[in-house]
């Protein structure tokens, strides 16, 4: 193990590192190439990672490797290149599977990423189930794909989304929710950590209060699989979903889990080839799971990456990671509490890396510009959350994420940004 160089001049208040032992974020982020980069001539700080997170070496070289070595169409080839492009794939499906510590592979279905895997059970699932006069049940606290599809399916079925208050901490209320299931509920959808508040919902006492109204519980864990060991068995969940691109994975490529009975249930999403058994004009039988939602040639270069980007994870050790990312966020947040006119927008006590804030009579954007001319890189807006910025009373959020890559310098420097922000605008 490298030895640990200390932040120098750290305007931090905090030590840090000490807690997460053997774990090294020098290390980790020697893996990443693009953190190596300056931008306006300063190290680029990279904290914009509920957005996208930045890939390591090893993913990149295996989609290089893919596209140069093994590229060809899965599961209908006799040939060679077939047989190990539809190896790795179908290899990559195993490892998402033992990752959520879910039960079978064809529990693993392959999508675009959390918002096609949204619309995928609500234009499936939510159509065969929803009628009028039912309820779906979300949070006050949602990504917009997590709002949208529920919005669709409601109007074309006369059902009614109902929304779970959430207290001035960010938390979700849990005595309003219970108030809220009841028998016309039909599911209940949430985040598993919010993006615009870091908020780390309990999810499986949320499921728990469902199952016993017989209601199915989807979780959206976009924000929650990069910073968290997640076991979708332990959560009893029904469906689970995330982006490969948050966890260091691809674009264009995520992950839906559901249970097995619940999802050979459902009608298919997509029609087209290899999600077929067999097609005549007068009728057509499906495939079985996985392959039924899977329709047309899938991301086959995208599952291949995210299958290297799981190995890599497990690699440097989730837990561990997890440990150090909840000091670096406790330290960031007690430095930006120091200063002067800024608020955190997002104080519940269980948080996962998301430190979103405003700062009396600046603008986000403007924040997030002088920032940016310090090589700082963070979000300003809403967030694809607008209904969260009207539970606050602001128009937007700067939002600065954190990843286990990110160091006590990277935090300094974030802090450093924002009094030259407060020098320019004041
Ligand atoms: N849900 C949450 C909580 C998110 O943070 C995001 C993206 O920021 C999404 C859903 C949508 O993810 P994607 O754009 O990868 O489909």
């Amino acid at each position: 193990m490298s030895t640990v160089p200390q932040p120098l001049a750290s305007v931090l208040p905090c030590p840090l590192i000490d807690r997460a032992g053997p774990f090294d974020p020098y290390r980790v982020r020697a893996d990443f190439p693009v953190l190596k980069q300056s931008v306006c001539g300063k190290p680029l700080v990279y904290l914009d990672n509920a957005a996208t997170a930045q890939k390591p070496r090893v993913v990149i070289d295996t989609l290089q490797r893919y596209y140069a070595c093994e590229n060809a169409n899965i599961h209908r080839g006799v040939h060679h290149l077939s047989q190990i492009a539809t190896d790795a794939y179908e290899g990559a499906r195993t490892r998402v599977r033992h990752f959520l510590n879910a039960a079978q592979d064809r529990e693993i279905i392959f999508v675009r990423g959390t918002t096609e895997g949204i619309n995928l059970v609500a234009q499936t699932w939510g159509r065969q189930q929803v009628g009028e006069g039912d309820e779906i049940l979300i949070s006050a606290m949602e990504h917009h794909s997590n709002i949208v599809p529920w919005q669709i399916l409601c109007e074309e079925k006369g059902a009614k989304l109902c929304v779970i208050p959430i207290n001035d901490r960010g938390e979700l209320m849990l005595d309003e929710y219970e108030k809220r299931l009841n028998g016309r509920t039909r599911l209940v959808s949430v985040a598993h950590v919010s993006n615009a508040l870091g908020t780390l919902n309990p999810v499986r006492e949320i499921v728990d209060l469902a199952h016993r109204w017989g209601v199915p519980v989807l979780v959206d864990g976009a924000q929650a699989v990069p910073h968290l060991k997640v076991d979708v068995r332990e959560l009893d969940c029904d469906f689970y979903i995330f982006s490969g691109h948050k966890l260091y994975g691809p674009t264009g490529i995520g992950v839906l889990y559901g249970k097995a009975d619940l999802l050979a249930s459902m009608p298919p999403y997509h029609g087209g080839g290899n999600m077929i058994k067999s097609v005549t004009f007068e009728k057509t039988t499906y495939a079985d799971l996985p392959n039924k939602f899977e329709a047309g040639t899938p991301p086959i270069a995208g599952g291949i990456g995210l299958g290297a980007a799981i190995n890599y994870l497990n690699q440097v050790g989730l837990d561990r990671a997890a440990v150090y990312e909840e000091d670096l966020l406790s330290c960031a947040t007690e430095a930006l509490s120091r200063i002067p006119g800024l608020s955190i927008i997002g104080t519940a006590p269980r948080k996962v890396s998301v430190l979103s804030f405003v700062i009396e009579d600046i603008h986000p954007h403007d924040i997030g510009t002088v920032l940016d001319q310090e090589g700082v890189a963070v979000r300003a807006g809403h967030h694809c959350a607008q209904p969260v910025m009207q539970h606050f009373g602001v128009p937007a959020t700067t939002r600065a994420a954190t990843a286990f890559y990110n160091t006590p310098e990277d935090l300094d420097a974030l802090v450093r940004g924002l009094h030259k922000a407060i020098e320019v605008f004041r």
